[in-house]
């Protein structure tokens, strides 16, 4: 039983080297995972740390992983994952906090009267469909009461959107609103002094706006936040090179 072990360690630190050598580029002999597999053998590469998602190729796998997940607390009270919808293919995604009360019931991003406004500013500001862009959250599942996520719910889901961008590599992200701006940014974050201005998150150029929700709380500044949007948008066009059909 000794000899087994000690032969199984030997054999798992050469293949970590021969795993490194080829990565240099240099032709020498594998060892494959399979050939390994009768022995149980791991490397640091098989191993995840626990709760983390596996890695999906794309994003129907990604929503088959996720599951009926219960990472974290949120899980009680949805009634639907709301995981995001839109094109793979997406120069542009925008990300807001998580989903409301409708979308819960329906299991879709952005399908309130918030949603109808983000619909007008793609489709009637930009020129663009829903299906032309990608719409997702940075929680999946609806905080109770609509509060703000925590900040374990957040680094439970956030792995999911980070898998999402990197399956999408769109050229711009769209932050809607300070929530989703701090997950993606920094602490201090603050809607009303970083929106407008270009940030990155995971080498991906991002431009904050205002939620829209914010925008239909706040009537008597309606106009005025909806002109702010508006030049918001109209930067990240000019970003993608659009203009309006
Ligand atoms: Fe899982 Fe995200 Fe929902 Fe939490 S919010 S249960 S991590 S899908």
């Amino acid at each position: 039983m000794k000899e087994k072990k000690e032969i199984k360690e030997v054999l798992g630190h050469l293949r970590k080297l021969l795993m490194a050598n080829q990565e240099t580029g240099l032709d020498l002999p594998f060892i494959s995972a399979d050939s390994l597999k009768s022995l149980d053998i791991k490397t640091d590469r098989d191993s995840k740390p626990s709760g983390q998602p596996e890695n999906a190729e794309s994003l129907e796998q990604l929503r088959s992983l996720i599951g009926d997940c219960r990472r974290c607390k949120l899980h009680k009270d949805r009634n639907n994952i709301v995981f995001g919808e839109g094109s793979a293919r997406a120069r542009l995604v925008f990300v807001s906090e998580g989903p409301g009360q409708d979308e819960d019931r329906e299991g879709r991003p952005f399908v309130g009267k918030a949603g109808k406004l983000l619909t007008k500013i793609i489709q009637n500001g930009m020129g663009l469909t829903r299906e032309e862009v990608y719409i997702c959250n940075v929680v999946k599942c609806r905080p109770p009461g609509n509060r703000d996520p925590e900040k374990d719910e957040i680094g439970a889901c956030i792995p999911f959107l980070k898998q999402q961008l990197n399956i999408i590599r769109p050229e711009v992200i769209c932050i809607l609103g300070r929530v989703a701006g701090q997950a993606l940014s920094k602490k201090d974050f603050r809607i009303t002094r970083e929106r407008g201005m270009w940030h990155s998150y995971m080498d991906i150029p991002v431009m904050p706006t205002y939620h829209p929700a914010y925008i239909l709380r706040n009537r008597s500044r309606e106009r005025e936040l909806k002109g702010d949007v508006w030049e918001d948008i109209k930067k990240i066009m000019k970003r993608l090179g659009l203009s309006k059909k």
